[in-house]
Parts: C-alpha cells; structure tokens; sequence
C-alpha cells in the first residue's frame, strides 16, 4: 500500500531524528493525524521558530532568545564562580541539580586532535576575552568538561592557560575540576541529577 504523501514525509523526517526506527516513526506520524489542528499548528511554529528565534547569550554562550541569557542577566548570581561546560546541555544538567550559583561559559565542543578540533575550534578564545574583562571578579573556574579522553585533554589545555593567565596578571584564580561518581567515558548531558549534585559538591582542586 502506497501512502499519502505528506504522510510519509512526516515519517521520513522523524525517522532522521536520533533514536528513532522506521516503527517508531510510523506511529508517531498517525498519532498526529489523531490530535486537533490547532496543537499542529503551534508544534509547527515551535519547529520553524526553533533557530530563528534562538540564539546564543553575547556573554556565555548559552542559548537564549534575547541578547544575554537568564543565568548572565540574573544578578542574584554570583560572579566570582565560573564553570565551563562542553555544551548546552550539561549546563542544563548542572542547573537542574541546584548545588551552583555562579556563571558559565559553554565551548561548544571540546579539543580532540584525532578529529582535528584544536583549541581554536571551540570557544576557548571567547573564554580569554572574557576572562581579560572579567578576571577581576573571578575567584574560581571550574572546568565542567566530560571524564572522556577528549574532555581530560581540554580540561588541562584550559588549566594551563588559564594559569599562565592568571600569572601574567598577578591574578589569583582557584581552578577546580568536577569530582566525578562517574566511570571514565559517562557524559554528563546523561548523568542523573544525584550524581551530577555530588560531583558538583565535591569538586576539587585542579
Ligand atoms: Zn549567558
């Protein structure tokens, strides 16, 4: 049986998505046939809004849908904390476990030689901008990236130019690293919220 067309394409756009099989699709897609036209509608919009109307936080980095976001226009929030995260999403993830206050600054991605990704490649030169404008506030970086390989390796890239910073400038800045209950090669985005709270509370020295 041949379907209709806008049917399949449906099921063709939700198989692209990640997790997602040819069943699973299919059953999403006669789902929505099922539900009000007006709910199509509004999920239709959050889709064609979803990048137009996104965009990333002139300070951190983090997503937003005005020039700075939440966490950097918040003043209740501390500035001398910074913690660097490889993504979006572990941002997310920290916030959910309520144990931090301060700021942060996302690299989208992290340095991984085998594929070519240099420190140049990620936010790094973002984050010394920043760091030469905000320094004087910032007692302690907390370098959030994964327990990966590819994570521990931008982890001491960014340790070791943050301290060479700090020593050009006569700057003291603790820097600290996440205590994970994690195995090497977990990811945070994926971590359960318990696990995330103590790792945060009991980071350490860098
Ligand atoms: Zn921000």
């Amino acid at each position: 049986m041949k379907l209709p067309a806008p049917i399949t394409e449906l099921i063709d756009q939700f198989e692209g998505l990640p997790g997602i099989g040819h069943k699973t699709a299919s059953r999403l897609a006669f789902y929505m046939l099922n539900i009000p036209q007006e709910r199509l509608n509004r999920f239709a919009t959050a889709l064609s809004e979803l990048k137009t109307k996104t965009n990333r936080c002139s300070r951190c980095f983090n997503l937003t849908d005005t020039p700075q976001c939440s966490i950097c226009t918040d003043p209740a929030r501390d500035n001398s904390l910074l913690c660097i995260v490889e993504e979006v999403l572990d941002l997310v993830g920290i916030e959910q476990t309520r144990k931090y206050n301060g700021r942060y600054h996302v690299l989208y991605g992290r340095i991984d030689p085998l594929n070519n990704m240099g420190p140049d490649d990620i936010l790094i030169p973002q984050l010394m901008k920043r760091l030469a404008q905000e320094s004087e506030d910032i007692k302690e970086i907390i370098i959030a990236t994964n327990p990966t390989m590819e994570g521990e390796t931008t982890a001491m890239y960014l340790k070791k130019i943050i301290d060479e910073y700090a020593a050009n400038h006569t700057l003291t800045i603790k820097i600290s690293r996440l205590a994970y209950g994690l195995p090497m090669g977990a990811s945070i985005e994926f971590a359960d919220y318990g696990t995330l709270g103590r790792s945060f509370e009991n980071r350490n020295s860098y």
